[in-house]
């Protein structure tokens, strides 16, 4: 645990605008840590890692992922006592154990509730939720559709290796139908979440995919999550070398590779396939369809908006995703600015205060109609 009255975690104060730069000398905060410390000293990843020795399977995903979040943490600036990481259950939901900072390995599927506790009661905070296809999307389904349309302040990494693995390799939530695994011994006959158009449907405004071998894609995910001031869901693709080996095969093969994966950024043409000739345009009833750049008209080919205010466009996007990989949209769908739950939810209580004066608990439990059972 990190030392809180120690020299080496000094706080320089809260950030109290957007883009001032942090005490390390570095470039603007992220918006979402407006009100969290900074830390005076310089931070590495050696930093965030905890003396737990890392219980993964050899070969298992979440190593990449772990590796390139210690990495990326010190760009926060955030002394590690104002870092907090829940997570539900799952082995996903190990990692909280492997950062040096705090955290709770939670209830099954109840971590994006109970970080929803934190972030409306503790503004200084930098709050991370870890979570699995399983934790998040099957027991946890409610609690995380919420926790994105209330817009928590609270930044959500769901590493979807589209199996049960902790338990030993069930079909989960995003199994492709036919899935033949232990509990669906003649293949799934369940319809598959896309976790991306589920976080859409529930107003997320912040939305992203990204691959657990691509640490530098990773990387920049996570940079634009944290600059996001509200909730923010990240969809990991991540290997289970165990119990559903090369499951993202097709997006990370470099035979097949450039075919399926459309590298989304922000005001840039959507090109893929080979030499980048592939493009998207509408089609009838608001899809978009897979189309011939070299010869399509330019000016009904898509140029990618992350902003656009209208969700259809990035739920259009996130459809092209199919189980098969036939197309695999990565990087933000969408990010747009709205109030976060914990901004709202904290003005509406000064209100009330300034209004009726600081309020009184007993009182209140008291009034109004009362009964004694006896
Ligand atoms: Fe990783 Fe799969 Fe092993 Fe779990 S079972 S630790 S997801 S390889
Ligand atoms: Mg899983």
């Amino acid at each position: 645990m990190p030392e809180i009255n120690g020299s080496a975690h000094e706080v320089n104060g809260t950030n109290g605008a957007n883009g001032v730069n942090g005490a390390n000398g570095a470039g603007p905060r992220p918006r979402s840590l407006t009100l969290v410390p900074v830390t005076s000293v310089k931070q590495t990843t050696k930093d965030f890692k905890s003396d737990q020795e890392v219980r993964w399977c050899p070969g298992c995903g979440d190593y990449a992922i772990l590796a390139a979040f210690q990495a990326f943490l010190p760009e926060l600036q955030v002394p590690r006592e104002n870092l907090v990481i829940v997570s539900g259950i799952g082995c996903s939901s190990r990692l909280p154990y492997y950062v040096d900072s705090y955290g709770l390995h939670s209830i099954h599927g109840r971590a994006p509730a109970i970080a929803t506790g934190l972030a409306a009661t503790r503004p200084d905070l930098s709050i991370w939720v870890i979570t699995g296809d399983g934790d998040a999307l099957s027991i946890g389904g409610n609690h995380l559709i919420h926790a994105l349309r209330r817009n928590v302040n609270i930044k959500i990494l769901l590493f979807n290796n589209r199996i049960y693995g902790l338990t030993k390799g069930q079909y989960s939530p995003t199994s492709e139908q036919g899935k033949v695994t232990k509990s669906t011994p003649f293949g799934s006959v369940d319809t598959p979440f896309n976790p991306v158009s589920l976080a859409l449907g529930a107003e997320a405004s912040f939305v992203a995919r990204t691959i657990d071998s691509d640490r530098k894609h990773l990387t920049s995910v996570l940079r634009a999550a944290a600059d996001h001031k509200g909730a923010a869901l990240i969809e990991i693709y991540q290997n289970c070398p165990i119990f559903n080996d090369d499951a993202f095969l097709p997006v990370t093969d470099p035979s097949t590779r450039d075919d399926r994966l459309i590298r989304l950024e922000h005001g840039q043409p959507v090109r893929f396939g080979p030499a980048g000739s592939r493009g998207l345009r509408f089609s009838r009833y608001g899809s978009l369809e897979d189309v011939d750049a070299t010869t399509a008209d330019e000016s009904s080919l898509l140029v990618h908006d992350a902003h656009a205010a209208d969700p259809s466009y990035a739920f259009a996007l996130s459809r092209l995703d199919t189980s098969d990989f036939a197309h695999s949209p990565i990087g933000i769908l969408r990010s747009v600015e709205r109030p976060s739950y914990d901004d709202l939810m904290n003005e509406q209580i000064a209100v009330a205060r300034e209004r009726q004066g600081e309020g009184d608990l007993a009182a209140l439990l008291a009034g109004g109609d009362t009964w004694h059972v006896s």
